[in-house]
């Protein structure tokens, strides 16, 4: 039996900015259009982007990379962007448009209200994840967390400390980690903001049962690779970004695969497998 594991398709967040992108491309903006960092973390859609004209600029290197640009349209990326880079774009006068999703954009504004209010700023995410990297910039007092031993080098002597996290963690490795703040910082304020799209397939699998987990996603998605590691926990699984990778392996000794996809992955890569499996 092959399963369809719900929920399938794009997140709120993904639906918004290619809706900005699409938006855009039948506008009469300033030109060329470029995308500043992956738009979403997933190359099918880069790709089909960049065939109608848009050049993506280097995630890495996008401040620099903008410093050439004088004219066009920049789009700033789902996961959020430095402010000081959006706001450096729209000095020079390029049509700015920020597509960050509404979420990543709350966790950025309870930062920085509690940064006002002379809060120290745990904030746990993923090492050289842009989501991170853009919180990480709004100031020097957020301490960031990606494990038990960065927990354990904190010296944070402020009373005042307000907790909060990339939203596309494990939430069982998150839990883990809010417990041992809450145990070693008893005043902290927690708010955990894993992302309900997030939260819901990493759910429909913890609560599965299949012989093979196959997750479709791209190896940059964050959300992606958490789904792959928590079905890798429960049973066999895969990791694919398209039916290309899937023909490599043998699949005739599972009789109940179940199929998952990250919050960025277009639902035609998903059916092409399904169909692919069902024949
Ligand atoms: S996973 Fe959640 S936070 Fe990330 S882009 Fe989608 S809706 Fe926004």
């Amino acid at each position: 039996m092959i399963t369809l594991i719900n929920p399938q398709g794009y997140c709120m967040g993904v639906k918004r900015a290619i809706k900005i992108v699409d938006e855009t491309l039948k506008k009469d903006v300033s030109k060329p259009i470029y995308l500043v960092g992956k738009l979403i973390h997933n190359d099918y859609v880069i790709k089909n982007y960049e065939k109608l004209g848009l050049i993506t600029l280097d995630e890495n290197n996008k401040e620099k990379e903008i410093d050439q640009i004088n004219t066009g349209t920049l789009i700033f990326q789902a996961h959020g962007t430095n402010p000081k880079i959006i706001e450096k774009a729209k000095a020079k006068g390029l049509n700015v448009i920020d597509a960050t999703c509404p979420y990543v954009k709350l966790i950025h504004n309870n930062i920085i209200q509690y940064l006002k209010k002379n809060y120290d700023i745990i904030y746990i995410g993923k090492n050289k994840h842009s989501e991170s990297e853009a919180v990480l910039s709004l100031s020097d007092r957020i301490h960031f967390v990606t494990n038990i031993n960065d927990l354990n080098e904190l010296k944070i002597t402020n009373q005042n400390i307000y907790v909060t996290n990339q939203t596309t963690l494990s939430s069982l490795d998150l839990k883990d980690l809010l417990d041992l703040i809450k145990e070693k910082y008893i005043n902290a304020t927690i708010d955990n903001k894993i992302c309900l799209a997030t939260l819901e397939r990493q759910e429909a699998i913890i609560n599965s049962n299949y012989d093979l987990i196959i997750v479709v996603g791209d190896s940059l998605s964050s959300n992606s690779k958490r789904l792959y590691e928590l079905a890798k926990e429960k049973t066999d699984a895969i990791f694919v970004s398209s039916l290309n990778d899937l023909k490599k392996y043998n699949l005739t000794t599972y009789s109940n695969i179940g199929i998952t996809s990250g919050a960025s992955t277009p639902h035609i890569l998903v059916k092409e497998i399904y169909d692919y499996l069902i024949k």
